[in-house]
């Protein structure tokens, strides 16, 4: 399999269809990614180019379960202006998610729902879209059902998050009605629910997908890659590692006994996977 996949594979857990898509790429340093792992290891996982950077997907979601059209999250979208794209070797894909949802033969109409583990710009700057130089929900119809937590740091970020989120291209949700505040462990709709986490940021928040038994589980930036599933492999853009260490250590169990698939925002290769777990040391490969 390709080192950087391209493909939207659907997955299905139960009767819940998830769908993968590809909003682009993005290339941070490796060392910032891998956290305190040292670059003899991180990179023979993923290789770095000329600047130390390591080239990752985003890879929003369509989910459909038997009663309802969800999106989970949504890409850069048009929140990072192109003069950054340089620096973050930012390579978008396409128009807009709307555009990427009707290709999978979806109404972006017909979208109810909309969740984001968290709403860093390069999983929320596709909430929104520009339109004639102006932002507007990029599903019209739909509830974005978001952390409070998260909201209020991302609408009104402090200098400590400041690089982090886009609050102009996140406005409109709420202008126009469309917001659903929620804290901690919620269910979107049934058969998908939130699983807070905090670790990659305060109020940070993994999402389950259940169905006739079988489980599906989004790990959001809490692991962003295949090879990040190692306990100690925490990125240190994680607000707090401890934190990210802690959850891990609470999900990890969960997902061996769901046998979960297992779902991988940034991983350049084949999205989709399972855990395994030799003794102590957990890792996880892709599944077809
Ligand atoms: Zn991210």
């Amino acid at each position: 399999m390709s080192a950087y996949y391209t493909g939207t594979p659907e997955t299905r857990i139960g009767a819940i269809r998830v769908t993968s898509l590809l909003d682009g790429w993005l290339s941070l340093d490796g060392g910032a990614m891998y956290g305190i792992v040292p670059k003899t290891l991180w990179e023979k996982a993923l290789p770095a180019d000329q600047n130390n950077r390591v080239k990752m997907a985003m890879r929003p979601m369509l989910v459909r379960t038997p009663q309802h059209v969800v999106v989970v999250e949504s890409g850069i979208g048009h929140a990072v202006p192109t003069d950054l794209h340089e620096r973050y070797g930012i390579e978008r894909i396409g128009p807009a998610l709307d555009e990427q949802v009707r290709a999978q033969g979806v109404d972006p109409a017909d979208v109810e729902f909309v969740a984001c583990t968290h709403l860093h710009w390069d999983h929320s700057g596709g909430l929104c879209k520009l339109v004639d130089g102006k932002y507007l929900p990029t599903f019209p119809n739909a509830t974005y059902v978001l952390q409070r937590g998260e909201w209020e740091i991302a609408i009104n970020p402090s200098n400590l998050h400041k690089a982090s989120y886009t609050p102009e291209s996140l406005k409109p949700i709420s202008e126009r009605g469309q917001l659903k505040l929620i804290e901690g462990n919620a269910q979107v709709v049934p058969g998908i629910r939130y699983d807070f986490t905090a670790g990659h940021t305060e109020n940070h928040a993994v999402i389950w997908f259940e169905s006739n038994g079988e489980s599906g589980v989004f790990f959001g930036d809490l692991v962003p890659t295949i090879s990040h599933v190692p306990m100690a492999w925490i990125s240190a853009y994680d607000i707090n590692a401890g934190a990210s260490y802690h959850a891990r250590e609470g999900l990890y169990p969960n997902v061996m006994a769901a046998n979960a698939r297992c779902f991988f925002y940034h991983e350049p290769g084949y999205p989709v996977g399972r855990m395994l777990r030799d003794k102590s040391k957990y890792r996880a490969e892709a599944v077809g």
